[in-house]
């Protein structure tokens, strides 16, 4: 992987609270680097950063990242903004369309017009969601076509949002040189994320552990590709800290790839656990209308592998052991 040059950076980490930016937050300390957080807490928990407050520094501020005053000053005085707060999660999508919609694409609008009055580099979480539907060219390279379905089933929300605020960065890269790199990461697991919010793994651990039933939406034969938090986060940093990568999207995910059924059993096998598997209808999981699976999602890292010399190597297997620790605990 790419080493950096340049040394102790000042680091703004929006949704530094959540599951990817607190592990983020914790990697930039460890690496020497300041870091300040700011986070609303709409998804993300202050348990997730209490181990980092008393950190010299580290700077937490909870609040919204469209106080535009507020968010001015935090970006004068960073160096490099990781943009990562953002409505996310199936149910959460689901259950708060409209906030969701301003919170991804109003909050990114503010970060880049902040970033750019001051040149700071953007690396901006988009989504593996951005593809939508298989469609005929699995695995997804990021230039390959999308497929989503009509607006009236919410999940499509979340894309569009993505996709709208990958247009803005790469508008203000291409019109005004604003330093901008585009991830799109592909089930990115681990310790600290929540299952509240729709993420299938912290579900599965959860109902494994409590003894019950894991619940599979559908029949179980849609395909995931899993991403292990350590191996995302040495992607992103390999990403922020390369000149070649600004104006470019890029795939972060793995070839760790099972099914939904799978990895029902692969949990309910490494917590010993009694928990019945059960085949939840989708009309029986969501409201109808509301939400259309993707039955299979896997990334191309050709790119992400030339660019940066990504090479994820955590399985499925060691990834669900930590997050099974985890949430024993
Ligand atoms: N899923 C499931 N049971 C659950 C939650 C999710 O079977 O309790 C399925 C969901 O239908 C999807 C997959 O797990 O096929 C991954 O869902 P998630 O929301 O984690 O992420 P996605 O990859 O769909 O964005």
């Amino acid at each position: 992987m790419s080493t950096r040059n340049v040394k102790n950076m000042k680091v703004l980490i929006t949704g530094g609270a959540g599951f990817i930016g607190s592990h983020l937050s914790e990697r930039h300390l460890n690496m020497g680097d300041e870091v300040a957080i700011i986070d609303n807490l709409s998804t993300g928990s202050i348990e997730n950063i209490q181990h980092l407050e008393d950190h010299p520094h580290c700077t937490v501020v909870i609040d919204d990242i469209l106080n535009t005053d507020l968010l001015r000053d935090l970006v004068d005085q960073c160096d490099i903004i990781y943009h990562l707060a953002a409505a996310v999660g199936v149910n959460f999508i689901i259950e708060n369309p409209l906030s969701s919609l301003i919170s991804n694409i109003r909050g990114t609008e503010i970060i880049l017009e902040l970033a750019n009055e001051r040149k700071k580099k953007v690396i901006l979480a988009s989504t593996s969601e951005i593809y939508g539907k298989k469609n005929g060219n699995v695995p997804f390279a990021e230039n390959s076509d999308r497929m989503l379905g009509p607006t009236t089933v919410i999940r499509w929300n979340y894309s569009t949002s993505k996709a709208v605020d990958e247009l803005f960065a790469l508008a203000y890269w291409r019109e005004k040189r604003l330093p901008c790199v585009i991830v799109r990461p592909f089930n990115v697991i681990g310790p600290r994320q929540s299952g509240h919010y729709g993420m299938v793994a912290p579900r599965f651990v959860k109902q494994a552990l409590l003894g019950h039933p894991i619940t599979v939406y559908g029949d179980g034969e849609q395909r995931r590709c899993w991403t292990y938090i350590d191996d995302a986060l040495d992607g992103l940093v390999a990403l922020a800290n390369s000149d070649e990568a600004v104006g470019e999207i890029f795939n972060l995910g793995s070839h760790f790839e099972t099914s939904i059924r799978d990895l029902a059993f692969r949990v309910k096998e490494l917590t010993s656990s009694d928990s019945e598997i059960e085949f939840v209808p989708y009309d029986q999981a969501w409201p109808k209308g509301t939400y259309e699976d993707l039955m299979y999602r896997a990334p191309d890292l050709t790119k992400i592998r030339d660019y940066v010399g990504y090479d994820p190597n955590v399985d499925l297997e060691s990834a669900l052991m930590n997050i099974i620790k985890y949430y024993k605990r």
